[in-house]
């Protein structure tokens, strides 16, 4: 891991699903200081983070930058009047919210923002499981599923971000459980995210036993998720975390098997990735690639780390900041 000397000091938010979590430093050998708060009513959340921003500031004086990595979808569009908003969430409560004019605007320094999943890819290329990489992946599944796609070191971006936790998938033969999205039922998401699985297995995700039925439908969307991934972007490596996946490590390995089943020989994994097992990991950052993802958007705002940028740095990702 590498810290950052030419870096000041830092602030991240990462907005979750269920918490939040504010973060003060300059990457993973230097957290100063890490406070998590509860996803709840809107305005108090965001009031509560901005206490957190404002106490540390007085503490500990200015941040060089602050990065806010946001569940979404959010509306990164520079030139768009809502940019910075969570749009369509299915967060009661939170549609349209201006997550960076309310924790950002005010402050005189520069904000970065983008999606959770693209703040821990970045973090991930810079000091976790895709160090060296300037294409890869990461998954994340738990409240939601979403994906981080590097390519060319740079997040994917076009009219907007990715949102591949929302893709349709070929159901499980015989399986004809409508699923819980609100939008599309029994997408990726409304099948395989870890509200899903509980609504499916009728207690809460955590609970669900590791030989519950429900496995075999959330490991085969899951598989086809990978398989869509190589086959649209073809990353280097695929990194797979999140609460469901970290809370269970006997998933992953079905997972990797649903995804060659699906695949079914097509293409050669041994010869384009080196594996299956040393393809498709867990992240280097384990729990904390969410937060540092906030603080890796800071990163890539900061003036001094644009101006000079460390010379082994060893994430394309950072080296072409500008998503
Ligand atoms: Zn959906």
């Amino acid at each position: 891991m590498k810290y950052e000397p030419s870096v000041g000091l830092l602030a991240g938010v990462e907005l979750g699903g269920t918490k939040c979590v504010c973060i003060l430093g300059s990457g993973p050998q230097d957290v100063r200081d890490r406070v998590s708060i509860p996803t709840g009513q809107r305005d108090a959340t965001l009031a509560r983070i901005n206490e957190v921003l404002d106490g540390w500031w007085d503490a500990h004086g200015p941040f060089q930058a602050l990065g806010l990595a946001s569940f979404g979808p959010v509306d990164l569009r520079p030139q768009s009047k809502t940019f910075g908003y969570i749009t369509s969430t299915v967060k009661p409560g939170w549609e349209g919210t201006d997550v960076y004019g309310r924790l950002g605007g005010h402050r005189n320094i520069p904000v970065r923002i983008n999606t959770d999943v693209n703040g821990a890819a970045l973090a991930e290329g810079r000091w976790g499981a895709a160090q060296g990489l300037h294409d890869f992946a990461y998954i994340t599944v738990g409240t939601g599923i979403g994906v981080g796609s590097i390519v060319a070191g740079q997040p994917v971006f076009g009219c907007n971000h990715t949102e591949l936790g929302h893709m349709r998938i070929a159901r499980l033969h015989g399986d004809t459980w409508p699923g819980i999205c609100q939008f599309h039922g029994d997408c990726l998401e409304g099948l395989a995210s870890g509200p899903a699985i509980g609504a499916r297995a009728g207690v809460p995700g955590g609970e669900v036993p590791a030989d519950s039925p429900v496995w075999e439908p959330v490991t085969h969307a899951l598989g086809q998720l990978l398989h869509i991934i190589l086959l649209t972007t073809a990353p280097q490596r695929i990194l797979m975390g999140g609460g469901v996946v970290v809370s269970r490590p006997e998933l992953l390995a079905r997972i990797r098997a649903q995804f060659v089943k699906s695949l079914n020989g097509y293409l050669d994994l041994d010869d384009l990735t080196g594996g299956v097992d040393r393809y498709v990991v867990t992240p280097g950052l384990g729990a904390l690639a969410g937060p540092l993802g906030a603080l890796a958007l800071a990163l890539q705002a900061a003036p001094a780390l644009q101006a000079a940028p460390a010379a082994d740095a060893v994430s394309v990702a950072n080296k072409r900041a500008g998503c």
